[in-house]
């Protein structure tokens, strides 16, 4: 067993740490933004970001040539994602969901042109998906979703809502999962489509999450006509993509690696900070939480690690990435309530007020967890999956 880099790993690290250090744009870290942001201006940045990242091959790193990658190796892609998270460079949720997500499930289905239509511009930062999957009465049970899209002539046409759809209001296309055979037993009647998200009877309503910003929506599909070519692999066998899609979306090792940046950032306030007249980081209890948090860290990134070593085996990350996913969003909330409780007072102001501790990151990534273990299936959904997957519990 070897934990250890290779040489050239090393090298391309420090490539990586050289490039950061120069051309990070200035004012995400000036302003102190959080992977949670959602404004116009964390947009713009991080859409800049992501186009001079395309520009170099890495953003997405480990694709084919052909579609605007380098084809390097899953472990160079985790090198990449520690050092941004260590930098805290600009990200955001349109990232994972276009590079991370809904193009590698392209890239196993799609055709040759769909390939070449989204997989080349999306490499460069220059297209952005978002995901339509939840609807009011299809969330844990996806397989219910009842957005119907009915095939006429060369066209579908699509009728329905979806629901918590992250950056609909920005994205270009929407990875859509629409029931194609009512009839069918809901597993067997699902398809997935691209779908332009400036087609005519599209209507993007924005929902406001708990820090403020409009991040989620409800999109409604009002007789939205879509040529035939939006399908993507075979017409209601979209189940399947859907679920290969899923496990791409719980394999993520950049958002983990972020929060070893905040577990660093509350040590180094810590040190910095003293409470009646003594440094808070000499108090017992708090060397206990840290070195406790410290410990859950550490057993995530060896997580990661895991699933990196399955794509490398040309694996996909299947109960391992629930495992995963399961740990790091429980992670986040205990490194949140620790945040708060070492914050005191000072945990309830965001940024913006002068008293505000780190930027105000605690207070928002505390407000913001909980919804860490909703997003991309529930902790009870992905403890499910471990239970029958990884543990070969009955289902029933
Ligand atoms: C930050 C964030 C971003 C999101 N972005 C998107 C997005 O871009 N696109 C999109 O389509 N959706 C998105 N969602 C929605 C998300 O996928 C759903 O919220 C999630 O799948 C849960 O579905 P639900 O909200 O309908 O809850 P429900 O399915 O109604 O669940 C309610 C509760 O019941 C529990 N429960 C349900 N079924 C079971 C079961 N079988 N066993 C045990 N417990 C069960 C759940 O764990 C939960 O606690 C996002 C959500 C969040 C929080």
């Amino acid at each position: 067993m070897d934990f250890g880099f290779t040489k050239e790993q090393e090298a391309f690290r420090l490539e990586v740490r050289e490039y950061i250090k120069t051309e990070m744009p200035q004012k995400w870290e000036t302003l102190g933004y959080t992977v949670w942001e959602e404004t116009d201006e964390s947009w713009a940045i991080t859409q800049e970001w992501n186009r001079k990242l395309g520009a170099k091959g890495w953003l997405a790193l480990t694709w084919p040539e052909e579609y605007g990658g380098l084809g390097r190796s899953p472990v160079d892609q985790l090198i990449l994602d520690e050092e941004m998270a260590a930098a805290g460079t600009p990200t955001g949720v349109e990232t994972m969901i276009t590079i991370g997500w809904v193009c590698p499930t392209i890239m196993l289905f799609g055709t040759d042109e769909q390939k070449k239509k989204y997989l080349p511009p999306a490499a460069r930062g220059e297209l952005t998906f978002c995901l339509g999957y939840s609807e009011p009465d299809a969330g844990s049970d996806l397989a219910a979703v009842s957005t119907a899209a009915v095939e006429d002539g060369d066209t579908f046409v699509v009728n329905g809502q979806k629901v918590w759809t992250s950056i609909a209001h920005r994205a270009d296309y929407c990875w859509l999962a629409a029931r194609t055979d009512p009839d069918a037993p809901k597993h067997k009647g699902v398809s997935m489509f691209v779908v332009d998200m400036k087609s005519p009877g599209i209507t993007v309503r924005p929902l406001i999450n708990i820090l403020g910003f409009h991040s989620f929506n409800e999109v409604f599909f009002d007789n939205v006509i879509i040529p035939k070519e939006s399908l993507v692999g075979e017409k209601n066998n979209g189940w399947y993509q859907l679920a290969i899609a899923l496990d791409f979306e719980r394999s993520g090792v950049g958002g983990p690696a972020r929060m070893k940046q905040v577990i660093d950032g509350l040590v180094q306030y810590c040190k910095e900070t003293k409470r009646n007249g003594t440094p808070l980081w000499k108090d017992k209890g708090v060397q206990q939480e840290l070195a406790r948090l410290a410990v859950d860290a550490e057993v995530l990134r060896l997580l990661c690690y895991r699933i990196t070593w399955l794509q490398i085996n040309k694996k996909t990350p299947n109960y391992e990435a629930s495992v995963t996913k399961v740990f790091g969003s429980e992670l986040l909330d205990r490194l949140s309530n620790v945040g708060m409780r070492i914050l005191g007072p000072y945990s309830q102001l965001d940024r913006g007020s002068k008293w505000a501790q780190l930027h105000g990151g605690i207070t928002r990534s505390y407000l913001n967890s909980p919804s860490m273990g909703i997003g991309g299936g529930t902790s009870e959904i992905q403890r499910s999956i471990i239970a029958m997957r990884g543990l070969g519990l009955p289902r029933k």
